[in-house]
């Protein structure tokens, strides 16, 4: 017999989410639907929770369309009552979660200096307390289930960088690395499992909006905001897109054991390394 480097059974060349159900926050746009939909072409049902019904019901209607299951639910990742209310509708609808992607997220830039408190709150409220109260929820779901789970926290480059213009978000993505480890270690007992996707910059609206304001605020051409802010440190220039983001959701989602928990992977064309 032939000796092989993995026990036998554990490892696979298809990434398969056949049985699952997996709830993506924000997926009615950019990241987030991407993520929605190669999930479900890898067999999962997919909940679109976005707060634009109308948006998440087109995401879900063309999941459907190509034959897999998806479900549209309205949630405010902020308020407690509508992500409780959403984790419950879809529960109802598809059974217990096996995955969540927490993902919905916005950009507010300015100089501290000229920041909001106001804006400062909402961006956090978003990014922190949104990943906060939709992890409990899938997590409380997991447990219960006792079938474990996955949990992903859409992180950014700025968990581990700075920019200038961007103290809440880099507060925040930075914040919700902390997060990721702490529910590692808490679910780790019941076999769920938690980690952060860094990705570097995407051509999602989130980034269209703000190469004009970064341009104002900066002073300088959005062609420079591109070449000499966005794609400066990358190794080629380049930007990440949709779809290697969602590969590396697909790789977290599908990972078959604890040995990958409580970590991160920075997917930004070499912007940020290890
Ligand atoms: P996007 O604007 O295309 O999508 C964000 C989605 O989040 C939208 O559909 C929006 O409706 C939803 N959303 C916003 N506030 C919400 C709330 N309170 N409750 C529920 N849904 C809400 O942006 P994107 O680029 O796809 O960003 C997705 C995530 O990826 C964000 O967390 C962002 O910080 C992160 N990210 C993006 C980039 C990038 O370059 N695009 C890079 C690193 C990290």
């Amino acid at each position: 017999m032939i000796a092989t480097a993995e026990p036998a059974g554990r490892a696979s060349t298809r990434l398969s989410l056949e049985g699952r159900n997996a709830l993506v926050t924000g997926a009615a746009s950019g990241l987030g639907r991407r993520i929605a939909e190669l999930y479900a072409q890898a067999g999962a049902s997919v909940v679109i929770a976005d707060l634009r019904l109308e948006d998440a019901r087109a995401a879900a209607e063309a999941i459907g369309a190509a034959g897999h299951k998806a479900l549209a639910v309205q949630m405010d990742v902020t308020d407690e009552q509508s992500v409780e209310a959403g984790f419950e509708l879809a529960k109802a609808q598809l059974g217990a979660l096996d995955i969540l992607v927490s993902n919905a997220g916005i950009q507010i830039v300015a100089p501290i200096h000229e920041f909001r408190f106001a804006d400062w709150k909402k961006l956090l409220a978003v990014h922190l307390d949104g990943g906060f109260l939709t992890a409990r929820a899938a997590v409380r779901q997991m447990i219960a289930s006792r079938r474990g789970g996955t949990i992903i926290f859409m992180g950014s480059v700025h968990s581990k960088e700075a920019s200038r213009l961007k103290s809440p978000y880099v507060a925040a993505k930075h914040g919700l690395e902390g997060l990721a480890k702490v529910i590692a270690k808490e679910g780790a007992p019941y076999g769920i499992r938690s980690n952060v996707i860094c990705p570097g910059f995407v051509r999602t609206p989130l980034v269209e909006k703000q190469i004009p304001e970064q341009a104002h605020e900066l002073g300088i051409t959005e062609d420079e905001v591109i070449r000499n802010v966005m794609l400066k440190d990358t190794v080629d220039g380049q930007f990440t897109t949709v779809d290697d983001v969602a590969q590396a959701a697909l790789v977290f989602a599908t990972w078959p054991s604890n040995a990958l928990t409580g970590q991160s992977l920075v997917v930004s064309h070499g912007w940020f390394m290890q």
